[in-house]
């Protein structure tokens, strides 16, 4: 956790910039040398027509499954049956307290103190959760200033936040666009929009990562120029969670969350993680949503009536937790646990960095990279503009052997992720796309 994210982006700009070739066995070369390749012996992979693993492209959508989910879920299923109800204190993972097993890693994976984290619920339920606590718009300050292109649930949930409060969501929701004829929005450009209109914005709810373009945002510089302006800042980080290497308690971020299944690979419709800064850990004075689980567990029986939340991140929970899908979590993070988020990014900058070497390479006009090219403004994932139809495109990949996914109008997106992708898939990758159009 102790090293800057710099850092890594320099050292593997040092290893990348002269070094890569396009021939397979260089390929096959990178793949060697690569301390991290044994993971992918841990994942199940879709398998194409010819019997082969898929080149799987898409764990940005949703993540591959790991092998011992299914007896992870099966050990839950036998202490059901056998135990029932004693299950809550003498399950093998008793279930009484199972979300306190995700402290330490979902803490690590984001870089927050185990207190700041918690594992529940869905994504979106928990953005809604956040925003009750922390949108408290004024009739001079109240609103909320989200990317250009955001996820649409993301655009839903501060939509109705709006409403909810009385505001018309045209007036209170600001996008961000990028200059003309751009893609990615530039960090001075958010930075000006907040010294000059910040008075206004009660929030700033923004992607970590773009989802179309794969753009990272600095988000530290984020933070400083919304709190500057004395307005509060959330992240979302479906995209950034299990991809980028993150800092988000010295970011001084307020609060942020994720899903489980892109990145995470725990699963569809797995549960969400959620931080909130510690300088938020005991404030029973925020409005909440409140449940039995967010109470103060000394008192979570006695049913009184006044709540009290517990210290931290785990004051947010609502219901007692969600163990099948949870379940999966466990081993899932065990994983990023034993691989390292560090080590993780360090080598998906120099998978990625490979990608687009090997895509650039193909001649004509035919194929635009637009996710930044600085390796420290991007995870994994690279969003290719094609003047071929693109969804079309996305099936001739996938009958080739390839999982992409395509975006309308005209991009496909593909991640390598570190985890479980090779360099050799890269290179197959870039082969297949080189030959069809
Ligand atoms: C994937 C994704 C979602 C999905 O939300 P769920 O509540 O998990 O269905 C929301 N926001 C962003 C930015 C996403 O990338």
């Amino acid at each position: 956790m102790n090293q800057p994210t710099d850092i890594t982006a320099d050292r593997a700009t040092h290893r990348t910039a002269p070094a890569f070739q396009a021939d397979r066995a260089s390929a096959a070369a990178l793949d060697q040398s690569d301390p991290l390749a044994a993971f992918r012996d841990s994942y199940h992979f879709p398998r194409h027509t010819n019997g082969e693993p898929m080149i799987y492209l898409v764990g940005n959508s949703l993540g591959l499954q790991p092998k011992g989910v299914g007896e992870a879920i099966e050990q839950e299923l036998r202490d059901w049956a056998e135990l029932g109800v004693e299950g809550h204190f003498e399950a093998k993972h008793p279930w009484y307290s199972y979300h306190e097993i995700f402290a330490e890693p979902a803490a690590a994976l984001v870089g927050a103190k185990p207190g700041e984290v918690v594992v529940m619920n869905t994504l979106t339920t928990n953005l809604h959760l956040m925003m009750v606590s922390f949108y408290r718009p004024t009739s001079e300050r109240y609103k909320i200033v989200v990317e250009w292109g955001a996820f649409p649930s993301d655009k839903y949930a501060v939509w109705s936040q709006a409403r909810f409060h009385g505001f018309d969501p045209e007036q209170a929701v600001v996008e961000l666009h990028p200059r003309d004829g751009q893609d990615l929005l530039l960090t001075e450009d958010i930075e000006r929009y907040l010294a000059e209109h910040g008075h206004e914005v009660a929030l700033v709810m923004m992607g970590g990562v773009n989802f179309y373009t794969g753009q990272a945002f600095d988000m530290e510089r984020i933070t400083a120029a919304a709190h500057a302006a004395g307005c509060v800042v959330g992240f979302d980080l479906a995209h950034a969670a299990g991809n980028l290497d993150l800092r988000l308690h010295d970011w001084d971020v307020d609060f942020a969350v994720w899903c489980g299944y892109k990145y995470l690979n725990s699963g569809p419709g797995g549960v969400s993680g959620c931080f909130v800064h510690e300088r938020h850990a005991f404030s029973p004075d925020l409005p909440r949503f409140a449940g039995w689980w967010g109470n103060d567990p000394g008192s979570r029986f006695e049913m009184r009536p006044d709540f009290l939340p517990q210290r931290g991140a785990g004051g947010w929970q609502l219901s007692n937790a969600q163990i099948l899908p949870m379940a999966a979590h466990r081993v899932a993070l065990d994983l990023f646990t034993q691989a390292g988020m560090q080590n993780l990014r360090a080598k998906s900058v120099t998978l990625t960095a490979y990608l687009e070497y090997l895509i650039d390479l193909i001649p004509g006009d035919r194929y635009t990279i637009i996710t930044p090219r600085d390796p420290a403004q991007r995870g994994c994932q690279l969003s290719i503009r094609t003047t071929a139809n693109a969804r079309d495109l996305a099936h001739r990949l996938r009958a080739a052997g390839v999982t992409v996914d395509f975006r309308p109008p005209d991009v496909i997106r593909v991640a390598p992720v570190p985890m479980y992708n090779t360099f050799l898939d890269a290179w197959r990758f870039a082969d297949i796309l080189a030959t069809l159009f």
